[in-house]
């Protein structure tokens, strides 16, 4: 079986679950397990992981107490296990993201990218818009993608050892502890690069009201680098079980790859 477990220190976890049961139970492939995470021996037992949205400053300071900082950043990083992170989620796989007023936290990382929090402004400016989500398929009918203090994709950042360091030097930003002291293995893994998977435009876009008509390419939304994907909005916040769907076919050919190169 393939157990994915839901990090459950705080936020929309519940709802990450119930979406995820839904999707499984429309394509049984695989025989799943679905378990909520709040220590490190059932992070364990996780083949993936999902981060929910919430409150990425809390998220983390629960994890840091729970002492779950650093077997989190060995399933990212190290481990390349298939991981998702939504809103909340996303922040904390970012290498890099803007300090808050009350300074950074502590980020997990595993995407090359640099995050810009709270990107469509405070919880009023909170909006829902349909998306269009190619991975989906070429003809799916859009996603009613729900944006709540949303961070976006504002840089992705370039695939080379220095990058924490670069990073490091601007004095607004806050960012995840560096890969190169990580085992060799994970350098290797992280090869890939960081794919686009989606950007707000047309009608969604113009539900946001911090954002700029004027500007041609749309804010980056979805993003993936090999088994590690991000969204800054919540599918977990509606009914439509399309992209939980979507990402568990991915988790499962991860999985079986994975068991391939074990044999
Ligand atoms: N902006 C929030 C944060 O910093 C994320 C909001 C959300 O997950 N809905 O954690």
């Amino acid at each position: 079986s393939i157990t994915v477990g839901v990090l459950a220190l705080q936020g929309a976890f519940f709802e990450h679950l119930q979406l995820l049961k839904k999707a499984a139970e429309q394509a049984p492939s695989s025989d799943w397990r679905f378990i909520e995470v709040r220590t490190p021996q059932e992070l364990a037992t996780c083949d993936a992981l999902v981060l929910p949205g919430g409150e990425s400053t809390t998220m983390s300071l629960v994890a840091e107490r729970s002492n779950l900082l650093e077997p989190l950043r060995e399933f990212v990083k190290v481990d390349r296990k298939p991981t998702w992170g939504t809103c909340a989620g996303l922040i904390l796989l970012a290498e890099s993201a803007n300090k808050t007023k009350k300074g950074g936290q502590e980020l997990i990382g595993g995407l090359d990218v640099r995050v810009n929090r709270n990107h469509f402004g405070r919880q009023t400016d909170s909006f829902q818009g349909p998306l269009t989500l190619p991975f989906l398929g070429q003809d799916a009918p859009s996603f009613p993608a729900v944006f709540i203090r949303a961070p976006v994709v504002e840089r992705i950042l370039p695939h080379h050892a220095g990058i924490q360091t670069e990073e490091a030097r601007h004095d607004d930003v806050v960012v995840a502890p560096s890969k190169q002291a990580r085992d060799s293995v994970a350098e290797a893994a992280t090869a890939e690069h960081v794919e686009v998977l989606a950007t707000l435009e047309g009608p969604a876009a113009q539900n946001a009201s911090h954002s700029d008509p004027d500007k041609e390419v749309g804010d980056i939304v979805a993003v993936r680098q090999g088994n590690v994907f991000g969204t800054s909005f919540h599918p977990e916040l509606t009914g439509d079980s399309r992209i939980h769907a979507w990402w568990l076919s991915q988790v499962q050919a991860a999985v079986l790859k994975r068991n391939k190169l074990k044999q």
